[in-house]
């Protein structure tokens, strides 16, 4: 019997040894060199594979998608569905975020001096994070308005963070299908449906190497993360931010198991490789193919209803984002003393939320989008430099977070919207 290995225990088995080979290697001088020059390259070819084929996938499956909705009502139920939904979500990870830092007060296990030492330290490393993010912070209150509307697709599509703009086209185009006679429609639906099987069926190579490139990304990263000092010093932060996301954890099984009665095993066994990903690459939207995969093939999401939530939550719904932000943003003011007021604390909610609704879906961007939910609350700028040195271990779990609140609320969303078969389609 020719039982294969399930994917997300290969893909395990490739970060656990690309952990082990990194640990045993930095023991000789040429060791980290070896690792950066050698085995780095293969974790970058992997990330470069999947954010490859992401636009591709999202005109391709968006536009069947939306098309096959045939009518512009359900797809506006659908769309009210998926962001209140999704809106609700991120303001509930908000509030358990703030909910666990105000009653753990990690920021007041941080003495004087440390801070001093790592404001220090690490000041030049962060500088340039802070500039981007300070940037970041300087554009109007309708600049997200203004960035989901390309005024080229081309541009859009090959521009890295501008997937909100090649979602908008793809549903423009999408609705404009369902508008125009079937006559002209149906050739180019059928181009469509077509091109979205070549595209999964390239998603399927590229995650069959995914077990090496893992197994690269992972050990690159433990050549080239800081001293361990730095994670313990911090390590209450961190605690208070890994409970708030296993939290929303639960909140996902809940919610799948009050909208479809199916069980928590069924949606982590489902979603887990996506999981893993997620935690490997630190980018929903590089981990978006397989999530679309995962939960049309195995949560049994239909493709109409995944094809239109995924690619739109992977941009705007990131729970785990807005509960980190939450936390940091109250923990570095609890190491600067500073005490925060009852109205200060809402006010992280609405600028979290909408914070992790404009962070882009690759790694750190939450971290560069905190700024504007410190600047609103009025905490130093500074204290970011003192998070930067556990930003990526905390960047993998958070976006393991987002990813699964996307597939819960796809289940959601599919368990309450009834899809036209094809043949009524066609
Ligand atoms: N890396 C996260 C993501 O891609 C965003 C963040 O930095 O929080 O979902």
């Amino acid at each position: 019997m020719n039982k294969k290995l399930a994917l997300h225990w290969q893909i395990l088995i490739g970060m656990a040894a690309g952990v082990l080979f990194a640990l045993l290697f930095t023991n000789f001088s040429w060791g980290p060199q070896l690792v950066r020059d050698w085995i780095k390259p293969f974790g970058t070819i992997f990330i470069n594979c999947l954010k490859l084929i992401a636009v591709p996938l999202i005109l391709a499956s968006l536009i069947k998608g939306v098309s096959d909705l045939k009518d512009i009502s359900k797809l506006s139920e659908m769309g009210t569905r998926t962001i209140v939904t999704f809106i609700l979500t991120t303001v509930l990870a908000v509030s358990i975020g703030l909910g666990l830092v105000n009653i753990l007060k990690p920021g007041n296990a941080i003495s004087e001096e440390t801070r001093m030492e790592l404001l220090s330290s690490y000041k030049d490393d962060a500088s340039k994070r802070i500039d981007m993010a300070i940037a970041q912070e300087e554009s109007g209150p309708l600049q997200a308005l203004i960035d989901i509307v390309p005024d080229n697709i081309f541009y859009a599509a090959s521009y890295n963070t501008s997937m909100l703009q090649v979602i908008f086209f793809a549903i423009l185009f999408g609705i404009a299908l369902i508008l125009i006679p079937k006559k002209s429609s149906k050739p180019v639906k059928k181009f469509f449906d077509g091109f979205n099987d070549v595209i999964l069926k390239i998603i399927d190579l590229i995650m069959a190497t995914a077990p090496y490139g893992v197994f690269a990304l992972l050990a690159a990263l433990v050549v080239e993360s800081p001293s361990v000092d730095l994670f313990s010093a911090l390590a209450l932060y961190a605690i208070t931010i890994l409970i708030g996301l296993l939290c929303m954890l639960g909140v996902y099984a809940a919610i799948v198991w009050v909208f479809t009665r199916k069980s928590p095993s069924f949606f982590f066994k489902g979603i887990a490789p996506a999981q893993l990903l997620a935690f490997s690459t630190s980018s929903s939207a590089a981990t978006l193919p397989v999530t679309m995969e995962r939960v049309e093939e195995h949560l049994h999401v239909p493709k109409e209803v995944a094809s239109f939530v995924l690619p739109i939550g992977a941009t705007i719904n990131m729970d785990g984002t807005s509960l980190y932000q939450a936390v940091a943003a109250v923990f570095i003011a609890q190491a600067f003393g500073m005490e925060l007021s009852l109205a200060t604390q809402l006010g992280i909610i609405a600028t979290a939320t909408l914070a992790s609704i404009g962070s882009a879906a690759v790694p750190g961007a939450g971290m560069v989008m905190l700024v504007i939910v410190l600047a609103q609350a009025g905490i130093p700028e500074a204290g970011l430099a003192l998070i930067f040195a556990i930003d990526r271990p905390l960047d993998m779990c958070r976006t393991v977070i987002n990813v699964s609140g996307d597939a819960a609320v796809s289940m959601m969303v599919a368990s309450k919207i009834k899809i036209p078969k094809t043949e009524e389609i066609l």
